[in-house]
């Protein structure tokens, strides 16, 4: 079942479906062409017939059974790049907004991995006091003839900004499943250690 689109994704309430079950808001960022919109589409189950119908939108929810437990997860596709001097009211509510963020690269451009590094960094300058979980992603891992970013080194990377780090296809749907259910999981980490 192809996921839900969701038109307004940055009003506080927990979604329109009445369901119990969590729900947290997941931000995609990173330059344009890495793949976001891939993964997302990929995420949703949308197949290139229902991409006609739903082009434009912005934000799928979709509730993932992890664990035996079930958990909707709305991931936000909204992220828009930086033009020369402009304050952007927009981005800056991207990085508000997020529950959990998805920070993507693609390992055949290593100026999106560089983009990556400073996004964590901007990341972690406005949510300073929170420990929301991110998750650092090389796209495109079956281009492995133009790879320009090793696993090593965005590994490296990772670690030294305390994020996880997964490769995917979202061309093959290679991890795509594994990243959101990462993301599902470090969510609840988080929650289970505000736990008294
Ligand atoms: P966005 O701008 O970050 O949302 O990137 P898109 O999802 O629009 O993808 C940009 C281009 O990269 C498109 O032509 C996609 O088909 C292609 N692309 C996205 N993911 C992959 C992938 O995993 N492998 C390959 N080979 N191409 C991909």
């Amino acid at each position: 079942r192809a996921a839900a689109p969701r038109g307004s994704w940055s009003s506080e309430s927990s979604g329109s479906s009445g369901c119990w079950e969590p729900q947290y808001r997941v931000v995609l960022l990173g330059d344009p062409g890495v793949g976001k919109t891939s993964l997302a589409n990929a995420f949703a189950g949308l197949q290139e017939r229902d991409l006609l119908e739903q082009h434009g939108e912005v934000a799928y929810e979709r509730t993932l059974s992890v664990d035996g437990e079930e958990t909707t997860l709305l991931v936000i596709d909204a992220w828009e790049p930086e033009r020369r001097g402009e304050e952007s009211w927009h981005r800056s509510h991207c990085l508000q907004v997020g529950n959990a963020y998805v920070i993507v690269y693609s390992i055949t451009d290593h100026g999106s991995f560089e983009s990556a590094a400073e996004l964590r960094i901007q990341l972690r300058s406005m949510r300073q006091a929170e420990d929301i979980p991110i998750i650092l992603v090389g796209n495109k891992s079956d281009l492995v003839r133009c790879r320009e970013v090793s696993v090593e080194e965005a590994r490296a990377c990772a670690m030294m900004f305390d994020c996880k780090f997964i490769e995917t296809s979202a061309a093959l749907q290679h991890n795509v499943a594994e990243l959101f259910e990462g993301v599902v999981r470090q969510l609840r980490l988080r929650l289970e250690g505000k736990e008294p």
